[in-house]
């Protein structure tokens, strides 16, 4: 099975309800799709969304990424060579994390396909049904309290509650969300990089002696900022997680080197894909520390990708943030793996299972000069 071409195409879904967070808000997900064809016949498919504010990552910047630098090298390869050709994405320029990861996606999903495997089995196999905890956006008290029974009452039994806009709402907010949903949701917050560290610090030892019981917090401060992080993490008891603050193997090295954190959120957009992933959880695994495995605002092409992923490596990734297709007021895509509000499982489809994408709009491709 070899590699006879790459296309392009735009996903639009709008979501249930605007996604909010201390760094932007969000109405629709808009996906770039990489179709990566073969001479079988057979197509992969990987997606990517624009995350400019976190991974730097534009629509432009992902089909010009890929388009120029990576698809040259890949014509022609054969799929079973799946090493060599991760090899080739990840080597093709610097950062580019999502561009990156949309290729690998598609790749793993011929692979799996070249064997009539699902992904996860290839990756190691388990058990294919995993449970997601949903976003509640950053709002008002009343609106995120609402927001959070209402998830609770569709079943979801974990919540991440955005948070990081202002220190003094922010522990309101979390004292009322605890207390409306206490014993029936486990509570992670996410201040998306909102929070000083001394900020964090006073934040969390708030609410520790005000009783609440949190099941993480995730990047409490800057990007950047790892001393930040590590001196949270030795000032609070409350779990602290790294997410922007770790892409690619080399720095979840340095973050566990640092014990700057507890636990580790892995995103394939981050990571360059799955293959990076599995050697994060790999070191993490070795280290005796919990990752995370979450999403962009993406569909379930890419997603279907990371719950392959979780699934293959549960012993390490304990905690799935799988919910962008539950956040999606539409379910664009028919494949292998079924998401139902916070169930997410795992069909026997060989690769993703993909069979259509409604709503994609094709790229038109470059005329040769
Ligand atoms: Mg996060």
């Amino acid at each position: 099975m070899k590699i006879t071409g790459i296309r392009f195409g735009m996903l639009r879904v709008p979501l249930k309800t605007p996604f909010k967070t201390a760094l932007r808000t969000v109405e629709q997900v808009e996906d770039i799709v990489v179709m990566v064809h073969t001479d079988s016949g057979q197509v992969g498919y990987g997606e990517a969304p624009a995350t400019a504010v976190i991974t730097g990552d534009t629509h432009g910047s992902i089909v010009e990424a890929i388009r120029r630098y990576i698809a040259p090298r890949l014509i022609g390869m054969d799929i079973a060579d799946l090493n060599r050709i991760t090899g080739l994405i990840q080597g093709a320029m610097e950062k580019n994390s999502s561009a990156k990861a949309a290729v690998e996606i598609a790749i793993y999903d011929l692979w799996g396909q070249l064997y009539g495997a699902p992904l996860y089995q290839l990756l190691g196999g388990g058990d294919p049904v995993i449970t997601t905890d949903i976003t509640i956006s950053v709002d008002y008290i009343d609106k995120m309290v609402a927001d959070s029974i209402a998830a609770v009452e569709r079943g979801f039994e974990s919540l991440k509650i955005k948070v990081g806009k202002d220190i003094g709402v922010d522990i309101e907010r979390v004292k009322a969300i605890y207390a409306a949903v206490e014993g029936r949701a486990l509570l992670r917050l996410d201040a998306n990089q909102g929070w000083t560290a001394k900020q964090a610090v006073y934040a969390l030892q708030t609410l520790e002696e005000a009783g609440v019981k949190l099941e993480l917090v995730e990047q409490p401060v800057k990007a950047h900022d790892m001393e930040g992080m590590r001196y949270v993490t030795e000032r609070v008891h409350t779990p602290i997680m790294a997410d922007e603050s770790v892409f690619g193997p080399m720095e979840v090295i340095e973050l566990i080197r640092m014990r700057a954190a507890d636990i580790i959120n892995i995103k394939l957009m981050k990571t360059g894909g799955i293959s990076n992933a599995v050697k994060i959880a790999d070191i993490a695994g070795m280290h005796g520390i919990d990752c995370m495995i979450g999403c962009m605002l993406e569909t379930s092409i890419s997603v279907a990708a990371a719950v392959h992923l979780a699934v293959a490596k549960a012993g390490v990734i304990t905690k799935v943030d799988l919910d962008g297709p539950s956040l999606c007021a539409t379910n664009p895509v028919d494949g292998g793996v079924i998401f139902n509000e916070s169930e997410i499982s795992v069909t026997d489809a060989p690769g993703l299972g993909i069979r259509e994408i409604r709503g994609l709009e094709l790229l038109a491709e470059p005329k040769a000069a």
